[in-house]
């Protein structure tokens, strides 16, 4: 792998990724990975269920969630490392966005019943199971029905943001997010920049306390890694990268692609030694 040893974006079942994470760390071992970050959506619950495993395959398992915020009805992710996954702010936010989640379930098959289209909550829930309730399980029983051709169709049509059937993931902006990461003694690095459309909100994140960017992902291209590249570097932003692996639900991307070498979980851990609020 060419000194790229550390993936520090990664789902499982217990959001929307298709695979247990016992699996993900199977996957990560087999690509000679020696840092592995799962990274699930509003959930840290799969980390406990594999730390023996990864412990015995030798892989860096390192504390990682990936935040649903909104902006102006834009959706915003934050990833957070190392932090305190105790914390109470943090365990009560992730408790509510567990409920919060549901709910927006139940109001997007709302919206989506008065487009014509006629699913059930129990459905979504169900390809769920206990993990994180999200879009993708919507786009998916969407697919099922044969009312969209594909989860990227469904999310063109009805599920991106500014499309009908769209709820906002989480009450929170940026700002709140990035506070929380940081009460929570962790590290708060904006997610897939190329997702926002608009550069010029970076700079306001780092005004709002973001330490790093998530520069080397698997859907950006080498010019905009380059470009990231050089924000990050003006504005002293740590510089991040992980696959985004979500098993067969993003087919054609590995574990381990977009990776990054092991001096960047160096340097996440540096930072957090010398700035985190609360230390762990
Ligand atoms: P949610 O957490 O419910 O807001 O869903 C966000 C997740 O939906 C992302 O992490 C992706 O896995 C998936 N997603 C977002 N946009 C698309 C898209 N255009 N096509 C397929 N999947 C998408
Ligand atoms: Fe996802
Ligand atoms: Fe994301
Ligand atoms: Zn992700």
């Amino acid at each position: 792998m060419t000194g790229k040893t550390a993936d520090l974006h990664t789902h499982t079942n217990f959001s929307d990724g298709t695979d247990t994470p016992a699996r993900v760390v199977e996957l990560a071992y087999e690509a000679g990975l020696c840092a592995l970050a799962i990274t699930d959506h509003d959930n840290t619950d799969a980390r406990a269920s594999v730390q023996e495993l990864a412990q015995r395959k030798g892989i860096e398992l390192i504390p990682g969630i990936e935040l649903s915020a909104s902006l102006n009805g834009i959706e915003v992710h934050i990833l957070g490392y190392f932090f305190d996954g105790t914390n109470p702010i943090l365990r009560a936010h992730l408790s509510q966005q567990r409920t919060r989640r549901i709910q927006r379930v139940r109001e997007m098959v709302a919206r989506l019943k008065k487009l014509g289209m006629a699913i059930e909550p129990d459905e979504v829930f169900q390809l769920a199971q206990a993990g994180t309730v999200g879009r993708p399980h919507v786009a998916r029983v969407l697919v099922q029905h044969g009312y969209v051709c594909s989860v990227s169709e469904a999310f063109s049509r009805y599920l991106a943001d500014g499309q009908p059937a769209y709820v906002e993931g989480s009450p929170l902006a940026p700002s709140g997010i990035i506070r929380l990461v940081l009460e929570a003694g962790g590290i708060p690095v904006l997610a897939h920049p190329i997702f926002l459309k608009q550069d010029a909100l970076i700079e306001q994140f780092v005004r709002e306390g973001l330490v790093g960017l998530e520069v080397y992902h698997s859907s950006h291209t080498q010019e905009m890694i380059r470009r990231y590249e050089a924000m990050a570097d003006a504005l002293n932003l740590l510089k991040t990268g992980g696959s985004d692996y979500h098993g067969s639900s993003k087919e054609g991307l590995p574990i381990g692609a977009s990776g990054v070498s092991y001096s960047v979980v160096e340097a996440l851990k540096q930072w957090q030694a010398s700035h985190s609020i609360s230390g762990q």
